[in-house]
This record gives structure tokens, sequence and C-alpha cells, in this order.
């Protein structure tokens, strides 16, 4: 269902009167957890004056250690619906499990399928079963036919409305968290109609090498970027190293507007 040969045309996808995919870009901005009303408000309003469109920030995050901050869960998603809907945003956040479907579906206009999700196989048939617009992440350690399947696993149940994000594979490479897989893109596009996008963030977890990454991005043919941004980065209760403030985000998307890349 997500081959190119079934289906020629690029898929995009409308979320309130945002388009992914097609020959429009989006950038997927806001914080790695949303940690109060007033930090993600600071980021939205970015976000609006910008121009970019959809506000990320996790609630139900799958932290590496069981001691590290787990998120506001569902008073996270009853603040970013709260701030997107007073500052005009479409959203995107994490879910985790099967349970969480039916309550975050009223709070969130995206699911997003975190990396380390993206073969928990009852979670995907689950929201194949709704219409909710899905972005699955690559798992650091999958291929891309891996990625293309667990999206299948979507399709099959009906729901038509995915899209993929690379968001950087485990290597040997110590430099950056992980290697983000330029490559993915183009092959993505050539094998699915899906809409395909990158995560600057996690896949270098460092900022001073993201305006490059993005701009690789999109001249490799990504549809969209996503990026952490937080108003104080060095308090951020998670991600904290690879977050960039509000200065930086307004430098990082002055960059890709005059790139000419973004449009
Ligand atoms: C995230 O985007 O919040 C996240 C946890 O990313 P990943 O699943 O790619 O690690
Ligand atoms: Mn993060």
């Amino acid at each position: 269902l997500a081959s190119r040969i079934r289906h020629s045309e690029d898929t995009v996808i409308r979320v309130k009167d945002v388009e992914v995919g097609g020959s429009s870009h989006v950038l997927v901005a806001g914080p790695c957890s949303i940690e109060s009303r007033e930090q993600l408000y600071a980021v939205a309003d970015a976000l609006k004056k910008s121009g970019a469109t959809i506000l990320r920030g996790g609630a139900f995050k799958p932290r590496t250690s069981p001691y590290d901050f787990q998120g506001l869960g569902h008073e996270g998603l009853r603040i970013m619906k709260d701030v997107a809907d007073e500052v005009g945003l479409v959203t995107i956040s994490e879910i985790m499990s099967p349970t969480l479907i039916e309550a975050a579906a009223d709070y969130v206009d995206i699911f997003q399928i975190g990396a380390r999700n993206m073969q928990n196989f009852d979670l995907l048939k689950a929201v194949g079963e709704t219409k909710v617009p899905v972005l699955l992440k690559r798992g650091p350690s999958a291929t891309l036919e891996e990625l293309i399947l667990a999206a299948e696993y979507i399709l099959k149940g009906g729901n038509d409305r995915v899209m993929l994000i690379e968001r950087g594979i485990r290597t040997f490479e110590t430099w950056t968290r992980n290697t983000l897989d330029i490559s993915a893109v183009p092959i993505l596009k050539q094998e699915t109609h899906l809409p395909v996008l990158v995560d600057v963030s996690h896949s270098t977890g460092r900022k001073d090498i993201l305006l490059s990454c993005a701009k690789a991005a999109l001249a490799a043919g990504a549809h969209g970027i996503m990026v952490e941004v937080h108003p104080n980065p060095p308090a951020a209760l998670s991600d904290a190293k690879q977050q960039i403030d509000i200065e930086e985000f307004h430098a990082f998307w002055k960059g890709l507007l005059d790139s000419g890349l973004y449009h």
C-alpha cells in the first residue's frame, strides 16, 4: 500500500489548514517535552510569528532511564491543545500505547510513533484503525524496508494518512548522537508515495549543524523538517543539549528561507 508502484502520485496529507507532502514544505518545531503552559506557549508564539505551522511536544516520553522525567502525561496533552487552539497551530505528540489513543485523539492532530516503538505492532495496528494522521519515526536500528513494512501495518488497517521521518540511526560514530541517513530521503521517496520528513535534532544531537543538515534534507527531497526548540534549553527536562532557544530558532528559520530550498 505504501509502494510507489501502486500509487505514483505523492500523497498529500491535509491536517486542518496544513498540507504535508507534495510540493510544499513543513517545519515541525517545539520542545522535546511539554513542561508547562508558559514553556509551550513561548515556543508556539515564536512559531506562529515565524510562519511555522506544526507544534511538537512530548507528553508521554520514552526515556532510556526510568529515573528520568517521563513527561506530564495527560496534563501535557491538555496544555498542548489549550496553547495550540489559542495560537492557531497544528499539533503532534507521541503516543506509546494503544490504550492512549482514545484520550489523545481529542487533544492532538497528529500521532507520533517514536523510534523505539516503530515495531510495536499492536500500536501500529491500533493507530491503523483510526483516522488520525500518523508520523512514524524510523527505529534507530531499523532498515528502510522495516520502516516501510511498519508503515504498511498502519495503512493495512485503513488509515491512509501516514508520514515517515528519518531521525538518525545507530552507527559507530560518536560525534553525533545518531547518524543522519540522508540517503533514506530519496530512497523512501522513490519506494513510497508517503510524505518524508527529517528530524535534525535527534539525528545529530547537536545544535551547530542543524541548519546544514536541514538544508541537506530539503536538497535531497524531504517534505519537512523537525527541530526541537525550548525557551531555556539548559533547564530542559529532556534533551537539554540538543534543543535550540527561540533566538536560535528564528536564525534557523531564516537560514532555511534564505537557502531557497524551503517553500
Ligand atoms: C521525540 O521526537 O520526542 C523522540 C523521542 O524522538 P525519537 O523517537 O526519534 O527518539
Ligand atoms: Mn527529544
